[in-house]
């Protein structure tokens, strides 16, 4: 026993697929200002804070959860006009991404995706034994080559595309959506994290009543303020949420998650004056990005911006430690050379990150 204790070493009998897999860093430090993870930072109206806190506080716990969630189901569709056939929840977007790889993916099959965009993607398809093939944006724009996108998709299973996309924050254009669906068999996931503070027709919903593969992802942690609850969720073709449903963790989303969440959807109408002033105060925090000296900040429908300026790395590094300000690097990533995804705080807080910003470019 004593011999065993001393050579063991878990890593050699990791499923080989999954050998190498870091745990997820988000690098947070704790800053006064953090506009690195596109949470929203606004308060929510008193009356809606009081309808969370008290679906929080009525739930008991020594039940476990609908597994199905089929109250949360049930207010979400009326909300998106579909059935609850036609929905699932997960703990966050995150497990609904997991899930649609466990059960489409696998050996001998791949995902296509169009980088920049969210990282799960890739980290997911790799744990499910799903090959990857990456359609990168075109570097000056980030627009996605339709072409070779559709071609791309042609023998894939599934296709994970985000509108708005995460970093670069512009929409998938219907077009491209519908050569997808026209022209390839694979399931095309349009992931919605960020819809809710881009214009109201972007988002696909209404063409899941007739596309069967087509599949969208909302999450309440953006919109909803709500990402440390975990919920998150997917519109699609009955069938689809039917193999979901069985192969899902038959307890990740918890009583509390599905109360507030429920709370929170219901409130969803007190909750649209925060999104719209999110929106407004990105525009506003766009202009003065621009006006920073360098700086080339890309439109974005999001409630976050991207941002190329030089040295972002160390802009990064100094906007933290000598102003308590957070913003995400991604400089090291393909494609990103150089730049920042700043999340749309508060008045307060987009003021001190421009004036931080100011102060530091202007002592360069
Ligand atoms: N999709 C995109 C594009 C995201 O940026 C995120 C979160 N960063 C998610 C999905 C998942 O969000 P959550 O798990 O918090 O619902």
């Amino acid at each position: 026993m004593e011999r065993q204790t001393a050579t063991f070493n878990a890593n050699e009998r990791v499923r080989p697929a999954l050998v190498g897999f870091e745990p997820y860093d988000p690098a947070f430090s704790p800053c006064e200002v953090n506009l690195s993870a596109n949470e929203n930072t606004h308060p929510l109206p008193g009356e809606v804070q009081k309808a969370l806190e008290q679906a929080m506080l009525s739930t008991p716990l020594n039940r476990y959860p609908d597994p199905l969630a089929n109250e949360l189901r049930d207010v979400l569709a009326a909300w998106h006009g579909v059935g609850r056939q036609n929905l699932m929840v997960g703990n966050g977007g995150d497990e609904v991404l997991f899930n649609l790889l466990f059960a489409f993916g696998g050996p001998g099959r791949s995902l296509v995706v169009a980088p920049p965009c969210f990282e799960e993607y890739k980290n997911f398809a790799k744990m499910c034994e799903t090959s990857v093939v990456e359609v990168w944006r075109k570097e000056e724009d980030f627009s996605i080559d339709a072409d070779a996108l559709v071609s791309a998709a042609k023998d894939a299973a599934l296709v994970m595309i985000t509108s708005p996309n995460n970093p670069t924050g512009d929409l998938v254009e219907p077009a491209l959506a519908r050569r997808l669906l026209d022209e390839t068999d694979a399931l095309v996931l349009l992931d919605e994290a960020y819809v809710e503070f881009a214009d109201t027709e972007a988002s696909f919903v209404p063409w899941v009543h007739n596309n069967p593969r087509l599949m969208v992802l909302r999450t309440l942690s953006k919109a909803f303020a709500l990402a440390g609850l975990r919920c998150g969720y997917l519109i699609a073709h009955e069938t689809v949420v039917n193999v979901l449903a069985a192969i899902r963790q038959i307890y990740s989303e918890d009583v509390i998650a599905q109360a507030v969440a429920c709370a929170a959807v219901k409130s969803r109408g007190k909750i649209e004056p925060v999104v719209r002033s999110i929106v407004s105060e990105r525009d506003r925090l766009f202009e003065g990005l621009c006006a920073i000296p360098g700086a080339h900040v890309w439109p974005s429908s999001a409630n976050f911006l991207l941002v190329r300026m030089a040295d972002a790395a160390r802009v990064r590094a100094r906007l933290r430690d000598e102003f308590s300000v957070l913003v995400r690097d991604f400089s090291y990533a393909p494609g990103l050379s150089d730049c920042l995804r700043i999340t749309v705080g508060t008045p307060a807080e987009n003021e001190r990150l421009l004036a931080a910003l100011a102060a530091i470019v202007e002592g360069q």
